[in-house]
């Protein structure tokens, strides 16, 4: 049955509106002011001045990353690719089909419970075949969540295997509700023989892949092919309108440049580059070319909120400039995000008005200074951003979360998750130091 949230503000990043209504069903059927509500039936909940947002998504996510948490492990890393061995290949190894499921549903509740919807997801497993239609079982089926995933294809794993897992991945396209992407894990871990065959494999679709997320990656690509890494890419052809290219912490301007003639995406991902001390990504840069960058959380933070903090201030240090980047190309990011995840999805996702995906959050709100359309993302950016616990989450049009409790009952899976994490560690910390990695 249809419902309508009263006497709520209203704010898509588009549109303010300071006293309206929404009524919800799969869909958003209608909204505008409360002076021009009618109750056509429709069960009522009066919010009385809480503010609505669309729910968020996620652009870059590694939901096989959510047992890491917690977890010990001998680890001493010097450099990016150390992590990369010590830490996230030996978790990856290990996923067993179980491990898969639970990992993505566990991390997509997490995700969810601060009002993420939509994940865009990069997976890696040592099991390979199947594992993309147990991300989306976990995401779509058993949360009533949105999903795109991908397999990230390396020479560490058996390359064969990973493509077909990619083209099967192709096949759990749903309207509105899934789709996938070709992943690749990164150019230094592929060789041009992977490159060649994953070519001939993409049949226009896009890929999903980390770029130059450190230095290591461009002097592996300059060292071994004498091209950086973008340029490696385009001469494959493997960069269309659709792709996802993650980080692109140290491209240089002629890489942006054919970025931006194919039109591709960058994912920002600046938490995740925080915490491995890689470098901040030239974010302006990238908006001032034209190219379309989303946010992500690279599997690090499930709160899509906090990235948007970090990108805007690690946007001034970058730019040396307290005025370097704006709300506005904060917004622009946020609002890129949204209209790329639909251009995959057949979505309208991150509109609040008739026909859109009623994927919503309400938030507690309570202005300290006068709130208007023109100034409502400062309110949101500088008052609710930080610490945003939703109050309510609405996914798909139901309510996941009403008064800041779920309204589903999960705790067996969560339980099962904590069985499947410590199988996982068990795991790891018997066999973690006999896994090597040719690649
Ligand atoms: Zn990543």
């Amino acid at each position: 049955m249809a419902y309508a949230l009263l006497n709520v503000k209203i704010y898509d990043y588009q549109k303010y509106e300071d006293l309206g209504f929404i009524v919800i069903d799969e869909k958003i059927i209608a909204t505008g002011k409360m002076s021009d509500y009618k109750n056509l039936g429709y069960e009522e909940f009066n919010l009385a001045g809480k503010l609505v947002i669309p729910a968020f998504v996620s652009g870059h996510t590694h939901l096989y990353s959510t047992f890491a948490r917690g977890m010990s492990l001998k680890f001493n890393p010097t450099n990016f690719v150390e992590i990369l061995e010590q830490l996230w290949w030996k978790v990856d190894h290990f996923l067993d089909r179980d491990l898969i499921y639970y990992s993505s549903l566990i991390g997509a509740m997490n995700q969810l419970s601060f009002g993420t919807t939509t994940l865009i997801d990069h997976h890696a497993s040592g099991e390979i075949e199947g594992s993309l239609g147990l991300i989306k079982k976990a995401i779509v089926e058993r949360l009533g969540l949105r999903c795109v995933t991908a397999f990230e294809t390396s020479d560490r794993f058996d390359v064969e295997a990973a493509i077909k897992e990619n083209l099967s991945g192709f096949k759990l396209r749903e309207k509105s509700l899934a789709n996938s992407l070709f992943g690749m894990h990164a150019l230094l871990s592929l060789s041009d023989e992977s490159l060649k065959k994953i070519s001939r494999n993409l049949n226009n679709n896009g890929i999903h892949i980390h770029v130059a997320e450190s230095l290591m990656d461009e002097e592996d690509s300059i060292s071994k092919y004498g091209m950086r890494v973008v340029e490696r890419l385009e001469k494959y052809n493997l960069i269309n309108e659709k792709s996802i290219l993650v980080h692109c912490t140290h491209i240089n301007e002629l890489e942006m440049d054919i970025i931006k003639k194919h039109n591709a995406v960058i994912a920002v991902n600046v938490t995740s580059n925080l915490n491995n001390a890689v470098g901040i990504s030239q974010i302006k840069k990238f908006l001032d070319k034209g190219i379309r960058v989303i946010s992500g959380n690279d599997g690090l933070i499930p709160s899509q909120p906090i990235e948007y903090l970090n990108i805007y201030y690690l946007s001034h240090l970058k730019e040396s400039s307290p005025i370097g980047f704006s709300l506005d190309d904060l917004k622009r990011i946020i609002t890129n995000t949204y209209e790329y995840t639909n251009s995959l999805l057949g979505t309208k996702l991150g509109r609040i008005e008739k026909d859109a995906e009623a994927d919503l959050l309400v938030l507690d709100f309570n202005n300290l200074t006068p709130v208007d359309e023109n100034n409502i993302f400062s309110h949101l950016f500088y008052g609710v951003f930080p610490g945003l616990k939703p109050n309510w989450v609405i996914a798909r049009g139901k309510i996941k979360y009403k008064d800041y409790q779920e309204t589903e009952d999960y705790s067996i899976d969560r339980l099962e998750g904590l069985t499947q994490a410590k199988r996982l560690w068990s795991r790891i910390n018997e066999g973690g130091n006999d896994v090597r990695f040719k690649y």
